[in-house]
């Protein structure tokens, strides 16, 4: 696992870290499987979504603002709430293939850095797990039983 530093440019904002993703995804050295991203934080999150036209970075922010203002009243007084409610609503994860060892992306997709208050560092740990690895434990016991008795 490796940390991809972020710093975000303002209190809202998508930050593409496709490239950033992508290099560590090439750093692992894994020609084929998964690459799992997590945020550890309370008011950020990820999402993979179109980077070829900025207008739909542009209409999430917006939405998730509609459903979760910033100006709202809520429970949570530290004047972060909708931050964690947006967080909650877009998640804190995300998964991709790697092919060739490459990230597997579609073509008009991009990772970005969902930031909700900012602007701050922040890190996404990065794990590239190789799909030779992912043997059920059980049968790789079994098989090395067989062939050490
Ligand atoms: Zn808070």
């Amino acid at each position: 696992m490796e940390r991809i530093r972020v710093s975000t440019g303002s209190r809202q904002c998508l930050e593409d870290i496709t490239a950033q993703v992508s290099d560590a995804v090439r750093r692992s050295g894994v020609e084929d499987g998964v690459c799992h991203l997590f945020v550890s934080h309370t008011t950020a999150g990820l999402v993979i979504n179109e980077n070829a036209d900025p207008a739909v970075a542009r209409d999430l922010l917006e939405k998730l603002e509609a459903l979760a203002p910033s100006d709202a009243r809520y429970h949570h007084t530290e004047g972060n709430a909708h931050a964690h409610i947006k967080s909650s609503l877009v998640g804190q994860s995300a998964v991709a293939p790697v092919a060739g060892g490459r990230l597997a992306l579609g073509r008009w997709q991009a990772v970005f850095f969902a930031e909700f208050d900012g602007p701050r560092e922040r890190e996404v740990a990065v794990t590239v797990v190789s799909a030779g690895r992912a043997e059920a434990p059980a049968e790789v016991l079994s098989r090395e039983r067989q062939a050490n008795p």
